[in-house]
Parts: structure tokens; sequence; C-alpha cells
């Protein structure tokens, strides 16, 4: 059998480690984290730094190919990686995403609208970009940003001077906040042929900057589903990308489908790909990466996924019988021990004849799971 290698070991590395055993690989996780979601359930664990050549060597020796589930994995890791096996995505398609203004010109330069942006790298950019920006803009790192930490919404000129000083005077960009209709995304994959397999269109509720739960189908129009599915295909197409990607758009007022950023990975709005179509978002990386064909990824029911944070822990673990004594619903947890504030514990997902019998039914689950 053959061994594939996963940087990375947080909950998309071990769904990809679950879907690749179940096709008989053995899978290496590398993480620096001796207790890893991904690393506990491995067939073995590199506990090592991103950066550290002699574990990524050992890795590569090891690894008839290797996929990542963090887009902040280090391009030069993966270019290191490169050399030595088959590694998907490449280090450029990463390097790209990796940086919101290198990400931001990489979707213009394919002519696909991003919401008004400015790039700032000092204080004195913020007063040449509020000609450009209406406030209330939004303020957000350029690097290492996940879950909206990082960024900081401001009313008029000197709360950006503020936000810039608070987010530690690193290199940023300055968005114009618009009124979204909603948000959609695409979780597609490319082959390393250049076929692309797009998931179903799926509609996403944020709250306080963090994806609260996902739908599909999406209420969005079919024509803007169509569009958001094109535009995503151009992404990975230009990106070169080989494996599952995701692409978050907002939806204007005015019914314009907007970028707002890619994930060069699997996505927290493609899990309920997992129970609601006959191929996984994590299956696909998996036959992506092995140069297999695509999986079926057809819906066979509408679905609502709800995300489980460590806000609902309290304490202790919730009682879990609200969601288990719910049919046609399915609970996934990430084995993760300590559970804090706007931490991703796990998901789950509830299947009914339409999005809004599911949405209703989730929300119930969700509320009596909040409420011991
Ligand atoms: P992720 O965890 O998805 O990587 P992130 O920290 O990179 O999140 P964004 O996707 O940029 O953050 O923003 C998080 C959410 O904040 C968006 O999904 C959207 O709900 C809201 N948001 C961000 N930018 C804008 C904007 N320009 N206009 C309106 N809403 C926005
Ligand atoms: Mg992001
Ligand atoms: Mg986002």
């Amino acid at each position: 059998g053959a061994t594939l290698g996963m940087l990375g070991g947080g909950q998309l590395g071990r769904m990809f480690t679950m879907a690749a055993q179940t096709m008989g690989y053995h899978v290496i996780v590398l993480d620096p984290d001796q207790d890893s979601p991904a690393g506990i359930i491995a067939n073995s664990h590199i506990c090592a730094a991103y950066d550290d050549e002699s574990a990524l060597s050992d890795l590569a020796s090891q690894c008839d190919a290797i996929s990542t589930e963090f887009e902040n994995i280090p391009a030069t890791t993966l270019a290191f990686l490169e050399q030595r096996t088959v590694v998907h995505p490449a280090s450029q398609a990463l390097a790209k995403t990796q940086n919101r203004n290198t990400e931001k010109n990489f979707i213009r330069s394919q002519n696909i609208a991003t919401v008004p942006f400015v790039s700032i790298y000092q204080k004195s950019d913020l007063e040449k970009a509020s000609e450009h920006i209406q406030f209330p803009a939004i303020l957000k790192v350029a690097t290492f940003g996940y879950d909206g930490k990082g960024q900081i919404v401001c009313s008029d000129l000197p709360a950006a001077y503020e936000a810039f000083e608070q987010l530690g005077q690193k290199e940023c960009v300055l968005e114009q906040r618009i009124d979204l209709a909603c948000e959609i995304s695409v979780v597609l994959a490319r082959s390393d042929v250049g076929t692309i397999t797009p998931f179903p269109v799926a509609e996403n509720v944020h709250v306080n900057g963090i994806l609260h739960s996902t739908m599909v189908p999406s209420h969005a129009p079919d024509a803007l589903q169509q569009s958001a599915i094109e535009k995503a295909s151009q992404i990975a197409e230009g990106l070169g990308y080989v494996g599952t990607l995701a692409v978050e758009f907002f939806i204007s007022q005015q019914g314009d489908v907007i970028a707002n950023e890619i994930a060069p990975r699997p996505h927290n709005s493609g899990h309920y790909t997992l129970d609601a179509c006959p191929t996984s978002q994590f299956e696909q990386q998996v036959r992506m990466l092995c140069g297999l064909p695509a999986g079926d990824v057809s819906l066979q029911s509408p679905v609502v996924m709800i995300n489980l944070l460590g806000d609902v822990w309290g304490d202790s673990q919730p009682h879990w019988s609200a969601v288990l004594e719910q049919p046609n619903s399915k609970l996934h947890l990430y084995g993760k021990k300590a559970a804090r504030p706007g931490r991703k514990m796990g998901h789950f997902t509830v299947l009914a004849n339409d999005t809004d019998t599911a949405m209703q039914q989730a929300e119930t689950v969700f509320s009596a799971l909040q409420a011991d």
C-alpha cells in the first residue's frame, strides 16, 4: 500500500487521514503538536516544526505523495518537499494565497471582482487609502488571520489609525465593508490533468467572523451560483492547482458575485459533503493527490452543517443526546482536549427534504446543546 503525508494535524488533516485510511493508505502526519487531532489517529506522527529539514527529508523519503491542510505552511517547506516526492498543492499555488494582498491581486488579475481594497504597509498609507475606500471599512492583517482574527471594523480614518496600531503595524489590507445579501462558497477538486469537479454551492452564515452554519442547496439564484463556480474554476486553473480548493464569495445587495478569499485546502463549508455526497471533499483530496479519478459529488439530500465551537462546552462536554437522538443527523468531533471560546471542536449535520426544514431542525438541536 502507498503512504501519504499530511502537513498539519488539525481537523482538516484528521478528516483527510480518515478518508485516506478508508481507502487503504498509510498516513504520516507532520505537526509540531504531540496531541494534534490528525496526529493521534495517523499511522505515524512526526512531531516537528514545519521548517525542520531533517524531519521533512524523513517525511519525503517515506511518502509517495504529500498534501497540506494549512495554508500557512511555509511555501519553502513545500518547495523543499517537491524536490523529493509528489506534492499537491504546489508551493507556488500556496504562496499566492498566503497573503491577502497577493491573493487579491491574483484574483483581480483573473478579471474577477474583489471588494475595493488598498494595501497598507505603513500608517501613512491609510490616509491615501481613505480617498479610495469608503468608511466603514475593515482593516485586516495580510498574513495569518483566520476565523475573523486579525481584523477590525473602522468607522473613520482616526479609527483606522488606531486599528493599525492595535494590529501591531503589520502589513494589512483596508477593505470596503459591503452590505451582503448572502455569502456562498465553492469547494472544488482539480486533477493533475486539469479536470475540475465542483461540489454543490454552499451558503454560509458567519457569526463574529466565524462560520456558524452552511446550507446546501443555497437559496442564491442559480445564475449567481453558476457564476461563482466559473470564477472558482478560473482561480483553480490560474493557480495550476491540484487538489481540493475552496473560494469564499460575497453576494452584494446588487447581486454582484465578489471573491472574498481562497482556501488552498478542504474548507469548513465543505464538511457537509461527508454526510450528503457520495464523495467527501477529503476523499476528493486523496483522489487528486494520488492521480485517481474524481468521485461522484451529487447532493444526496438537502443538508445543513452547524459548527460546534468551544463556547458550547462550558465546564464540561455538552450532553450530545440532542443531536444523537435527532434522525438524519450526524455528529463529528475532532478529538481536541481543550475547549476554548471560538475554537472549532466539531460540527454536526442535519439532512432533510428541504434546506429550510434542515435549518430549522439543526438550529433547534443547536439551542438544545447550548441549554445544557
Ligand atoms: P476564514 O476563517 O474564513 O479564513 P478570515 O479571518 O480570513 O476567515 P474573512 O473571510 O476575511 O476572515 O472575513 C470573515 C467574515 O467577515 C466574512 O465571511 C464576512 O462575513 C465578514 N466580512 C469580511 N470582510 C467583509 C467585507 N469587506 N464586507 C462585509 N463583510 C465582511
Ligand atoms: Mg481566511
Ligand atoms: Mg473567510
